[in-house]
């Protein structure tokens, strides 16, 4: 009988050939980092990734509940851990990538992503204008790349007029959180960072999980605003969103984000037996690439650079 199929990968170079695009290098892949206040370990950390090949992180802050109010205040100040450390990364590590997450629900005392009127639903007006603010303190700061993770709508049009306006438009680009879920998947970055709500929850502007029109609206929308590149976020439950938004936004990068709670899947899953750790963890990623993501962002950076790859 002929071989249909098994001819074309029974070699292992064949078959590194039928997965080609599917590939990851360090190029592939951001680090997500949490800045914490007063603690001075980032440097020595990231040392040997950087040796490894390290292109790209994402910070995050995380400070004192004391220093949190109702406008984020402390945000874009040097009280804001993300702001210095931003200075030391460029000064040690000068190829590196610097993203930085751009939101209020780190600096807020009520934990939500936005402003909130004094009936405690979000005051979009007010959030916009403060989100920009914030975007704006990191590239002062020296941040290449902001990423607004709020979800408010118009924040991607705000945060370019203010850039525009400073003189950063073309110095720092935007990458939209364009198609963030609702998602139970978060829950440890969200105690690890001390940015669960204080009430309610994020569903007046995170996406409904089953939502897929209002997805690749909010992409077009973010497009439309200016956004140099594109999240969908989380990861494996929104495969199908990362691929249509590749479909039909191909020019534009396409980064994904695998959140905290799959990365807890996984580690939990290959203690209890389940499964390989890495042999699961990079089938993985590799199915986001396989969907079309340029660029994961992984909490197995370490594992990968310095391990598996
Ligand atoms: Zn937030």
């Amino acid at each position: 009988m002929e071989s249909k199929l098994h001819s074309g990968f029974f070699h292992p170079v064949l078959r590194q050939i039928q997965e080609s695009s599917t590939s990851i290098s360090p190029s592939n892949l951001m680090y997500p980092v949490f800045i914490i206040y007063g603690e001075n370990k980032l440097i020595a950390a990231l040392k040997p990734l950087v040796a490894k090949g390290l292109s790209s992180i994402l910070l995050f802050g995380v400070i004192n509940s004391s220093l949190k109010d109702n406008t984020a205040s402390v945000a874009d100040t040097v009280k804001n851990p993300v702001l210095p450390a931003i200075q030391l990364l460029k000064k040690v590590y000068p190829d590196l990538l610097i993203v930085c997450d751009v939101c209020l629900c780190g600096y807020t005392d009520h934990g939500h992503c936005g402003i909130l009127t004094k009936d405690g639903i979000i005051d979009n007006e007010a959030s916009l204008k403060r989100i920009a603010e914030v975007a704006l303190g990191y590239a002062k700061f020296g941040c290449h790349v902001v990423a607004p993770s709020d979800m408010m709508d118009g924040r991607v049009k705000a945060i370019k007029d203010i850039l525009h306006g400073a003189g950063y438009g073309s110095t720092v680009s935007v990458l939209s959180y364009a198609a963030k879920f609702a998602s139970k998947f978060y829950g440890p970055f969200r105690d690890a960072a001390d940015s669960a709500p204080a009430f309610g929850d994020r569903r007046q502007y995170q996406l409904p999980p089953g939502s897929k029109g209002l997805a690749l609206r909010a992409v077009s929308r973010d497009i439309e605003e200016g956004a140099d590149m594109i999240m969908v976020k989380p990861g494996l439950a929104y495969l199908d969103i990362a691929n249509e938004v590749k479909r039909k936004h191909s020019e534009y990068p396409l980064f994904m984000y695998q959140v905290s709670g799959e990365y807890a899947m996984l580690i939990h899953a290959s203690k209890a037996g389940v499964f390989s750790l890495k042999e699961a963890a990079l089938e993985s990623l590799t199915s986001m690439r396989r969907a079309g993501v340029d660029v994961i962002i992984t909490y197995f950076v370490p594992s990968l650079l310095l391990e598996w790859l």
